[in-house]
């Protein structure tokens, strides 16, 4: 798709609820820039599997779907953005999760700047996906994937060819289990209730851009290369 770039984009900050699009456009703004998305998430379940100690001090915490405390996010995500993949930008996904964190990623960018002799942009770019409550819900309760080759799926709006079944290999297509619509809906509450205070940290200060996730996702694209452009221009 769009034409690979390697300008420094700095740190980039998504949010958005769970089906926003997120995913989707991490992916592509990876594509384009060739920069690493760094899920919180991910990194703390890879360490839950190999057993680590952050892992098994993290894992019943997950379990019961509460915030892993900040003395184990924070050593954790400073030696992943010290890494050589991050030195001309990420993307952040699932990080900041509170304003408390928020803050935190500032201070670290800012000592980072004057320690650093080819810094990254000191300030994150914070990218909010927008999407209509009813719309999220289509959108989680349709998701299916096929437990084989993991090709997505939408009962609603990307239907496979044959009803629930995967149109490359036959195999029945299955929910998430915590896309199920009584999951769903707490899910959408604690994001409200985690994120909100953090897109109001960077909206005071001047940071958070909000584009229309309910836009196709084509739009959605070229509208968050277009906020990257601009924010470097
Ligand atoms: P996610 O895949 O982003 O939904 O994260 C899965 C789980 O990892 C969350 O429910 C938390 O327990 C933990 N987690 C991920 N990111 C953070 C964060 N920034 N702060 C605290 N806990 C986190």
């Amino acid at each position: 798709m769009a034409q690979e770039t390697s300008r420094d984009v700095g740190p980039v900050v998504l949010l958005g609820p769970p089906g926003a699009g997120k995913g989707t456009q991490a992916k592509r703004i990876m594509e384009k820039y060739m920069i690493p998305q760094i899920s919180t998430g991910d990194i703390l379940r890879h360490n839950v599997a190999q057993g680590t100690e952050l892992g098994i001090q993290a894992k019943a915490i997950m379990a019961r779907g509460e915030l892993v405390p900040d003395e184990l996010m924070y050593p954790m995500v400073r030696e992943r953005l010290s890494r050589a993949d991050c030195k001309r930008g990420y993307i952040l996904d699932g990080f900041p999760r509170t304003a408390g964190q928020a803050g935190w990623l500032d201070a670290l960018l800012e000592d980072k700047f004057f320690e650093n002799s080819r810094p990254t942009r000191a300030w994150p770019i914070v990218i909010r996906l927008d999407v209509d409550y009813n719309q999220l819900l289509l959108r989680i309760t349709g998701r299916r994937s096929c437990p084989t080759c993991g090709r997505i799926y939408n009962v609603h709006f990307q239907p496979p060819r044959t009803d629930e079944l995967c149109d490359l290999d036959g195999t029945k297509l299955v929910t998430r289990n915590d896309d199920r619509l009584e999951v769903i809906q707490p899910r959408l509450k604690a994001y409200q209730e985690q994120t909100a205070p953090v897109a109001d940290y960077y909206q005071r200060t001047g940071r958070l851009v909000a584009v229309n996730g309910d836009l196709p996702i084509d739009e959605v694209t070229q509208r968050i290369f277009r906020i990257l452009e601009d924010h470097h221009g």
